[in-house]
């Protein structure tokens, strides 16, 4: 049954491809990168109840898994090509795994991205994906290179996502009227868009980049880690959608922005020169891009709150400091 399985994958997935040598059916894939490019791989793991609600649609988890790593490449600048699909299911369940190729697929298809192998195994459901890109040779975009005067942009918006898990949380009211707002957060945690011509856009332009996967602090903290400078984010410009602030007070919702995980946006360092130019790029891809701050010497990310003050992320939130 295990073979069925892998058959239901490889026809569903097919993707013909001039650099796939050979896919999905034995003992490894052989593939060609293509001359004058390096290749970027990632890997990231799924676990049911860890990282997707326990009975999140099987075709939202074969999507997410996807989307994960693809902006993971997204945020190095690299193209996607490749993938493999380690699956590990507690029964063979034919009607899982067909829900789960359906949303992997969603976000293949139009990636050209070909499925070129993986493994099948019995237990606890988890997934991991990994996927391999190209990007040409030294151009790979990284967490290092950010400098003082640098501005700091980031794609789309913030804190959707998790708002999105604290909704699913919530019992639902069926007479409040605000169910639209609250599918558009849950679609934002289950479905999340790799910004991956944003990405490529910017590999000429951008000093340094990111992914928000833990949250913006944190990812913007690996930034300045890697660089070894500061950041001073204006929480007034942080983008929010109408849906996080329609359903969310201002406190919460900046909460959710500054720390909520799973945005798979990108956080980026420009120079102030090329700002203009960076932001006519991505909105001329569909892709909404802010200005939140910018990059100073020394270290860590500070929070300007509304009044101009400092905000302090400690025991009770993001409140003023006293
Ligand atoms: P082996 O025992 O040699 O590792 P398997 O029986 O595990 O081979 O897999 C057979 C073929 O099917 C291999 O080419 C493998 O890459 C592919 N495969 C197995 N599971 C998956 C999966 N979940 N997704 C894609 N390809 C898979
Ligand atoms: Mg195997």
């Amino acid at each position: 049954m295990e073979f069925d399985l892998i058959e239901l994958i490889r026809q569903r997935t097919a993707q013909p491809r001039d650099d796939v040598r050979l896919g999905i059916g034995d003992d490894a894939a052989v593939l060609a990168v293509p001359a004058g490019q390096e290749l970027a791989v990632a890997i990231d793991t799924l676990v049911d109840g860890v990282h997707f609600p326990r009975g999140t649609a099987a075709a939202d988890i074969g999507w997410k898994a996807l989307a994960v790593n693809l902006s993971d490449l997204a945020a190095m600048g690299a193209s996607p090509a490749w993938a493999l699909l380690s699956l590990t299911l507690p029964q063979a369940d034919r009607a899982f795994v067909e829900g789960f190729v359906e949303g992997f697929v969603q976000l293949a298809k139009p990636q050209r991205l070909a499925l070129v192998g993986g493994d099948t195994t019995r237990g606890p459901l988890a997934v991991s994906v990994a996927v391999h890109g190209f990007v040409p040779p030294g151009k790979a975009l990284t967490r290092q290179g950010a400098r003082a005067g640098d501005a700091v942009l980031v794609t789309g918006t913030l804190g959707d996502a998790a708002a999105g898990l604290h909704a699913l949380q919530q019992p639902r009211r069926d007479d409040d009227g605000r169910d639209g707002l609250r599918t558009f957060l849950i679609e934002r945690l289950n479905r999340p868009v790799p910004r991956l011509a944003a990405g490529i856009a910017l590999r000429e332009q951008a000093h340094a980049c990111v992914d928000v996967s833990d949250g913006l602090l944190a990812d913007l903290g690996h930034i300045c880690t890697a660089s070894g400078v500061g950041a001073e984010i204006d929480a007034a410009l942080l983008p929010r959608s109408s849906a996080l602030l329609g359903l969310y007070d201002d406190t919460t919702a900046l909460q959710f922005a500054l720390s909520g995980g799973d945005d798979y946006e990108l956080c980026f360092c420009v120079p102030a020169t090329r700002l203009s130019q960076v932001q006519a790029d991505l909105s001329r891809l569909g892709c909404g891009v802010s200005r939140i701050g910018r990059i100073v010497a020394g270290a860590g990310v500070r929070v300007r709150g509304h009044d101009g003050g400092w905000l302090d992320g400690g025991r009770s939130g993001w409140e003023h400091f006293a």
